[in-house]
């Protein structure tokens, strides 16, 4: 049959989270309406997870693909920027440190610069170094809370990328005008059963409890937690990271905004977890993600509100999670995205950036309405390593530390995994972090958490022994003061922000 007289897909997503709603926007702008058409379900009584407030630069991709003009997006979600995130008692208690979205500057002599940083750190012949975050552009702005986006900047102040602080329901709501306006259709209700072919097992429809039957030819499941159509009817089974990730709960409060706006999110770590601190243009959201083998649930509600730096606006919400994913993303005609797929503790904001990846790779690997057993596999071994990636990334911030409570001492004492294993080797022998496919994080990232948490390599690279120590010093001071003046030349964030993108919300809360 040629092109012209295929019949449209019918693509159904389920569910009207960030993850639904992304996925039916982008399903949208990328199908022509004559090949394909785009209906999501979603029952306002059930609602959406509500969290999920710091994103990382890869949505500026998805910005751009959406065609969002990013003063309005930022205005219609409350938002802010986010140049990194600061840690403060990872490792041990005292410590700080950030992670940037940046790295310290030009490779010198083909060496990255923290091999040169940890050189000049060894030596006794002087006063120590600054901190290496100090080489980097975002951080050089973010502790003056300063903010310019990096198009504005020249040279290597412009060296740096940059992400958003929202309120993730205003996002939903934000998303959902923008899907609807490329043409995706919105139905309300709760979908109580799943139609399924005899023979195939393939789905056909989704039965809503109004009665309306929703049919279809791809079913993209963001249906949160509940995993609706890949766990609960397909019974994909789901591969548990709870010995590695130990964090299975979260209790999330908002609170009133404190002083001013800082350009990144602060992550503390706690006795049994860590604690999230969001700045929105209205009000900051904080959350204690923890382990519950460790901490009952008052205690962890305790340790939150005692780290709030404003008054709370709501009562203390918990949620539970497990750290892991679906064997399989893709099984017969459902695609899981967002929750229903899978979820890693949200120590670096990871979640919608997988929910972005998946959906490219559906665009990417789905060309009809006859899913190929090759292209699911792919499919399913892509997404497979992006999570691996991550959830090593991630480990990596907690199986280092040397804080002294029962979390942390198991966390130091786990059996990692072997890609884990063999990263932590390298960066054991020489300072160096070996990349496999389908990383998120590159070595600035993991030099960054390791030497932050001061996680020292036996020993540098020796060829960052080369240059002449003095001549080496002046030229790493040289940069870490011109990022200094850069920055100071930048405005404050909250200036940018009321100066371009305020939100109506903020302005009448804060009047
Ligand atoms: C504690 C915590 C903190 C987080 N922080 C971050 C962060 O900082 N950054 C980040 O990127 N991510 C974060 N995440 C993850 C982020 O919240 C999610 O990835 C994101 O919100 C997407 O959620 P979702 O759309 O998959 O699910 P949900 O928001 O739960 O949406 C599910 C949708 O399915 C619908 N639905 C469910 N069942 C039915 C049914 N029977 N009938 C009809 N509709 C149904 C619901 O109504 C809803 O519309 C965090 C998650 C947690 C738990």
């Amino acid at each position: 049959m040629d092109d012209a007289h295929r019949p449209a897909i019918r693509y159904v997503v389920a569910g009207g989270g960030t993850a639904g709603w992304i996925a039916a926007a982008v399903l949208a702008r990328f199908l022509a309406p004559s090949s394909a058409t785009v209906t999501l379900v979603e029952s306002e009584e059930i609602g959406i997870i509500g969290v999920g407030e710091a994103t990382v630069p890869l949505i500026a991709q998805l910005n751009a693909l959406l065609g969002i003009h990013e003063p309005d997006f930022v205005a219609a979600t409350n938002g802010t920027f986010k140049l990194g995130i600061e840690f403060v008692d990872w490792g041990s208690i005292g410590n700080r440190h950030f992670h940037g979205f940046g790295d310290f500057g030009e490779d010198i002599a083909g060496l990255p610069v923290h091999q040169y940083w940890l050189r000049l750190n060894g030596s006794t012949a002087a006063p120590p170094l600054a901190p290496l975050d100090e080489w980097a552009m975002p951080w050089a702005a973010a502790s003056r809370d300063r903010f310019a986006p990096n198009a504005a900047m020249k040279g290597e102040a412009a060296q740096f990328r940059y992400a958003y602080h929202f309120d993730a329901a205003l996002y939903a709501a934000y998303l959902r005008r923008v899907a609807e306006s490329a043409g995706v259709t919105r139905i309300e209700g709760r979908i109580h059963a799943v139609g399924r072919d005899g023979e195939s097992g393939l789905l056909t429809h989704l039965a809503l409890e109004t009665g309306q039957k929703v049919e279809g030819d791809i079913f993209i499941d963001c249906t949160g937690f509940a995993s609706l159509l890949l766990g609960k009817t397909l019974g994909v089974p789901f591969k548990d990271w709870s010995y590695w990730l130990p964090c299975d709960s979260a209790a999330a409060v908002p609170s009133t905004r404190a002083g001013r706006l800082t350009p990144f999110t602060r992550s503390t770590a706690k006795s049994a977890g860590w604690q999230w601190r969001i700045p929105l243009q209205s009000r900051t959201g904080n959350g204690h993600v923890f382990a519950s083998r460790f901490i009952s649930d008052d205690e962890a509600v305790a340790q939150l509100l005692d780290g709030i730096d404003g008054e709370p606006l709501a009562a203390p919400r918990i949620l539970r999670f497990t750290p892991g994913h679906r064997e399989r993303f893709w099984e017969g005609n459902v695609i899981g995205i967002g929750l229903a797929s899978g979820f890693l503790e949200p120590l670096e904001s990871t979640a919608i950036q997988l929910i972005q990846t998946g959906v490219a790779r559906i665009v990417e690997l789905l060309p009809d309405a006859r899913p190929e057993p090759a292209l699911i596999a792919e499919y399913n071994r892509q997404t497979t390593l992006e999570y691996e990636r991550i959830r090593d990334f991630i480990l990596a911030h907690y199986c280092r530390t040397r804080r002294d409570e029962p979390l942390w001492r198991e966390a130091a004492s786990l059996e990692l995994p072997e890609t884990l294993k063999h990263k932590l080797a390298c960066w054991d022998a020489s300072g160096r972090i070996p990349l496999y496919e389908l990383e998120s994080h590159q070595e600035p990232s993991w030099a960054s958490i390791l030497i932050g948490q001061e996680a020292w390599p036996k020993r540098y690279n020796p060829r960052a022994g080369v240059p002449p120590e003095e001549q080496l010093r002046t030229m790493l001071e040289q940069r870490r003061a011109r990022l200094a003046e850069a920055a100071e030349r930048m405005p404050a964030h909250d200036h940018f922000i009321s100066r371009t993108c305020a939100s109506d919300t903020a302005s009448a809360a804060t009047a």
